[in-house]
């Protein structure tokens, strides 16, 4: 089932790449090369804190100018690259240099750089000593780096993914659930997660306007989240009403076009 689900998958993403790409084969290629032409750059957007506005810290987005001035969306190439295994050198490269900028931005005082875990790379045995090399070569301490995960690692091996992400908490990686509430948590799996921080997907705070519904769930879970001991931070925060709005739930963070767009490093 799990392979038929894959391979439709294949066929949905083909589909939709196929103005851009004749064949997964070229998609491949090109990705390929993108690695080796410098074609990738992160973009960093501020993650703030709600009581004060203070930048707290960076997420660090994929991007690929596959001709200059034209960017290929990560959701579009990043699920490509999952499934040829290319995710792995691409995740490496992005590790890499969001510990270098991590280092960089110490300068202008302490923030943390969240970065998105692919999960073939975190499913690797060897991403642990991985992360370790990369802290150890960047200059990158474990308390500025954030690894954001989403729920689909957790639920395709439970005690294999607790027992390291718990392993690297321990060293003080910050480990947040990314785009909460789109996955299948149940409260009780919830509460037996190594994380630190939960991020409520934007499709909730897009609906605050319009729909009571989504008002109600995202006040909901900030109290749950709160009261098993995580940080919540609102994802997609475009406006000062839905700013307004997460922090009078008590919402300790906020990301969003609001309080800055994703720009390069230089731009920060
Ligand atoms: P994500 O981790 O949930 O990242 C947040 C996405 O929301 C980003 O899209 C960001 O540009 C966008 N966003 C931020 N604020 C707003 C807002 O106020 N309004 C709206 N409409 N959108 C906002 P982006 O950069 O296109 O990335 C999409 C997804 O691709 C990410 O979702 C993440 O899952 C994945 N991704 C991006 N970079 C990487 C990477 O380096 N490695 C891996 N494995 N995945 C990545
Ligand atoms: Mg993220
Ligand atoms: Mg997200
Ligand atoms: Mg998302």
């Amino acid at each position: 089932q799990a392979k038929r689900q894959g391979h439709n998958h294949v066929q949905i993403y083909q589909d939709s790449m196929s103005l851009q790409f004749k064949s997964s084969a070229a998609m491949r290629s090109s990705l390929q090369e993108a690695i080796e032409k410098n074609q990738l750059t992160l973009h960093y957007q501020p993650i703030v804190r709600c009581n004060d506005g203070a930048t707290i810290g960076y997420e660090a987005l994929l991007r690929w100018e596959r001709e200059p001035g034209k960017f290929i969306s990560p959701t579009e190439f990043i699920p490509l690259a999952e499934m040829t295994g290319q995710i792995i050198p691409l995740s490496e490269w992005v590790f890499r240099r969001a510990c270098e900028a991590a280092v960089k931005l110490q300068e202008h005082g302490p923030c943390k750089m969240a970065v998105n875990l692919s999960t073939l790379h975190f499913n690797r045995t060897e991403f642990t000593p991985f992360l370790e090399q990369t802290l150890e070569e960047t200059g990158c301490k474990p308390e500025w780096l954030e690894l954001e995960l989403t729920e689909s690692i957790l639920m395709e091996n439970t005690d294999y993914a607790v027992e390291v992400l718990q392993n690297l908490r321990n060293k003080n990686i910050t480990i947040s659930l990314d785009d909460f509430g789109t996955g299948f948590s149940s409260l009780s799996y919830l509460k037996r997660l190594p994380v630190d921080k939960v991020k409520i997907d934007r499709s909730f705070i897009a609906g605050i306007r319009t729909h009571r519904s989504d008002r109600v769930l995202i006040g909901s879970v900030i109290k749950i989240a709160q009261s098993l001991d995580f940080a919540v931070v609102a994802e997609g925060v475009e406006t000062p009403q839905q700013a307004e709005f997460v922090t009078e739930l008590g919402c300790n963070y906020m990301q969003g076009f609001y309080f800055g767009r994703p720009v390069p490093l230089e731009e920060l």
